[in-house]
């Protein structure tokens, strides 16, 4: 059974992508897409095959532009449906609601265990969706529905956990010096109107990772989930109409990064934003933001090393090591991809992880054998085959047996380099795809060294059961983030972040809401 069920829709998308010049031998294949009536639910085939708008002031609206973009499932290469591109002006419209929103009595006014209470009220009606959100995320970004469920629970910790803060944000009385009696204290009150922009790699956690801080200190949203993966944010602004937030403090608009992203980054009625994505992408938002003396958070890229000494278990650093480099095909801006190794256990732990790579099964993120899904586009597959051409042609070593994979699945084989030195473009910059990078280090201080020479700080793992080294060590790494013998780990009370070219900021944890809060200094003179 085709997605787009009805006729009325089918010919709405192709006027649609004619109107705009894409491909023609795309149109066909919209309607013969593979049978998986047995695998997806029923409300995710009817949630798909919806015209899709945009959620601004609590109305779906804009289903009928002109300016529309095709959304791929990246199995198959195929046109799930198309969203809106928004124009400038319609960005403006989803501003006033949120500015609108910001002003209302019934959201600035709601007592903290009201707001907390809609929270919950949220997590639980994500939670019932759960599957449906799981099957929607992977099929819209390719990921495996084991990595979506886990997204999906984490999602949910991460609204629970922010529901309990709602009743804790406190400013303090001072003890001043100050000429006199005075009353001083501080009071802790919501930035504003906050823009959240986000990347494909997690679309519902990183759309949870936004609105959810905002709600919670009482700002409104505007998301903006990437062009490639908008439908968990989609269907998100349905379930948070469900929990009764008022309308307009959570809006949900799509479009390019370059249009509708750049204008809400420059737009004087935005009063924080939070993005997400990567460092270039990231220094142009900062530099517009500044225009307007815009708060604003950075999480970025990230090339974060693996060090290993002799002294560590091997078969967890080998399942602990392909784990932190080929999950969620890699496309993890913490993902492990450099791997530093003491040269004496060097080519036993190549060899396991190699082992590994090859032996995930490619297949649909819906095959319950999948153990490598596709990348998120085209685009992307051919960037990191490119790398992988590039890294070889630079003098690194094949350590896995498969190379590139043909067919209409965005796939990139698992992949390890080694021989690889800190100059390569492979070493130094973000590939964010399933390509490990190997090198080996004779002593501490030589891995330290080439550990910390990169222009990224996001996350490392040190592999070693020395505490004392261990110990040494964590304070020398240049990095927000330092797990020991394990890599990926989160938490929604642990910040995240980065250090250098890897953002400004902290997200989870009590540190995500300083980014979401303004302090006032209160006097009052007593004399
Ligand atoms: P990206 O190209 O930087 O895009 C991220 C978001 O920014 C998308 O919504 C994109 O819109 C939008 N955008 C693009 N150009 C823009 C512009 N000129 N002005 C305003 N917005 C703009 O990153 P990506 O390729 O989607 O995601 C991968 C990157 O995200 C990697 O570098 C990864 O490390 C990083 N990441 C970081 C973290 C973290 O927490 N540190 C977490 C996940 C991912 P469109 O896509 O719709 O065009
Ligand atoms: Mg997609």
């Amino acid at each position: 059974m085709p997605y787009l069920e009805s006729l009325e829709l089918q010919n709405h998308v192709a006027d649609s992508l004619l109107r705009h010049n894409y491909n023609l031998d795309d149109l066909p294949d919209i309607f013969t897409q593979v049978d998986r009536e047995n695998i997806l639910l029923d409300s995710v085939k009817a949630f798909i095959a919806k015209p899709k708008g945009c959620f601004i002031g609590g109305e779906w609206m804009h289903s009928d532009t002109d300016s529309v973009i095709p959304v791929y499932e990246p199995f198959t290469g195929k046109v799930l449906n198309v969203i809106p591109n928004l124009s400038v002006s319609e960005v403006d419209e989803a501003v006033v609601a949120a500015r609108k929103a910001f002003a209302n009595p019934e959201w600035r006014g709601m007592k903290p265990m009201a707001r907390q209470a809609m929270l919950l009220r949220l997590s639980d009606l994500v939670e019932e969706n759960a599957e449906q959100l799981a099957q929607i995320e992977s099929l819209d970004n390719g990921k495996s529905i084991t990595g979506a469920r886990a997204e999906l629970s984490s999602a949910i910790n991460h609204i629970r956990y922010m529901a309990g803060w709602c009743s804790k944000i406190e400013g303090k009385v001072n003890t001043v010096s100050a000429s006199g009696q005075q009353h001083a204290y501080t009071l802790k009150e919501p930035v504003g109107v906050v823009a959240g922009i986000i990347p494909w790699n997690f679309p519902l956690v990183m759309a949870v990772w936004k609105i959810i801080p905002a709600l919670v200190t009482g700002c409104t949203v505007i998301l903006k989930p990437a062009e490639q993966t908008p439908l968990s944010a989609l269907r998100l602004a349905e379930l948070i109409a469900e929990a009764g937030f008022p309308k307009g403090v959570v809006n949900v608009i799509t479009g390019t990064g370059v249009q509708v992203g750049a204008a809400l980054a420059s737009h004087p009625g935005i009063n924080k934003i939070a993005f997400t994505g990567s460092t270039a992408v990231g220094k142009s938002i900062g530099k517009s933001a500044m225009e307007n003396i815009t708060r604003v958070s950075l999480e970025l890229g990230g090339k974060s090393p693996l060090i290993v000494f002799a002294d560590a278990d091997i078969d967890k650093v080998i399942k602990g090591a392909a784990n932190a480099i080929f999950y969620n095909q890699g496309q993890v801006c913490c993902a492990g991809s450099r791997l530093y190794i003491h040269r004496d256990i060097h080519d036993k732990v190549v060899a396991g992880i190699a082992a590994i790579a090859d032996s995930l099964t490619l297949a649909s993120g819906l095959d319950a054998s999948c153990g490598m899904a596709p990348l998120v586009s085209k685009p992307h597959q051919l960037r990191v085959n490119g790398y992988i051409a590039q890294g070889l042609s630079e003098g690194a070593k094949l350590a896995t047996k498969r190379s590139i994979v043909e067919g209409d699945g965005y796939f990139v084989a698992p992949t390890v380099l080694t021989d690889t030195h800190n100059a390569m473009a492979v070493v130094r910059e973000e590939i964010f795809g399933p390509v490990l990078v190997v090198q080996a280090f004779e002593d501490e201080e030589e891995a330290l060294r080439l550990a910390n020479d990169s222009s990224y700080g996001l996350g490392a793992s040190i592999w070693s059961n020395d505490l004392t080294r261990v110990h040494r060590l964590i304070p020398q790494i240049e990095a927000g983030v330092v797990w020991v013998n394990t890599h990926n780990l989160g938490d929604p009370s642990q910040p995240f972040g980065g250090y250098k070219q890897s953002g400004i900021g902290r997200e989870q944890g009590r540190e995500q809401l300083d980014m979401f809060l303004e302090t006032k200094s209160v006097w009052i003179d007593l004399n």
